[in-house]
C-alpha cells in the first residue's frame, strides 16, 4: 500500500464511505476514547487524524457521511453534524441510569 498521495481517489473513482473500513473507524473510535481522561468518549478531529493516517485524506462530508451510518446502524454514539462529535463506542449493556436514552421511537 502506497497510494498515499492518492487524494480521494481509490482505482480512478472518488472515495466513497465503503472505502473505510469499519473497523478501521470504529477502532480509532474506541483507541482515542480509551485515552480520553475525561470520559470514554472522543472527538471528531482524533478520530479522522487515525482513519487518515491509514486510508489518505478523507474528505470532510465523506468523513461525516461515515460518522452518520455508523450511528445509524447502532454501532457508534454521537453527533454527525461535523461539530466535535463526542463519538464513543456503544455497550451492549446500556445501563446509563443519568442517561435520558430515547429507546422509544
Ligand atoms: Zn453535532
Amino acid at each position: 500500500m502506497s497510494a498515499n498521495e492518492s487524494i480521494q481517489l481509490i482505482h480512478g473513482r472518488r472515495m466513497q464511505c465503503k472505502d473505510i473500513p469499519d473497523e478501521l473507524y470504529l477502532g480509532a473510535v474506541r483507541d482515542t476514547a480509551a485515552k480520553n481522561i475525561w470520559g470514554n468518549t472522543t472527538n471528531r478531529q482524533m478520530v479522522k487524524e487515525v482513519v487518515e493516517a491509514v486510508v489518505g485524506h478523507v474528505p470532510d462530508n465523506l468523513f461525516d457521511a461515515k460518522s452518520r451510518r455508523l450511528i445509524q446502524r447502532g454501532m457508534l454514539d454521537g453527533c454527525a453534524c461535523g461539530c466535535r462529535g463526542d463519538f464513543s463506542i456503544p455497550t451492549d449493556d446500556r445501563v446509563a441510569p443519568d442517561r435520558e436514552s430515547p429507546a422509544v421511537v
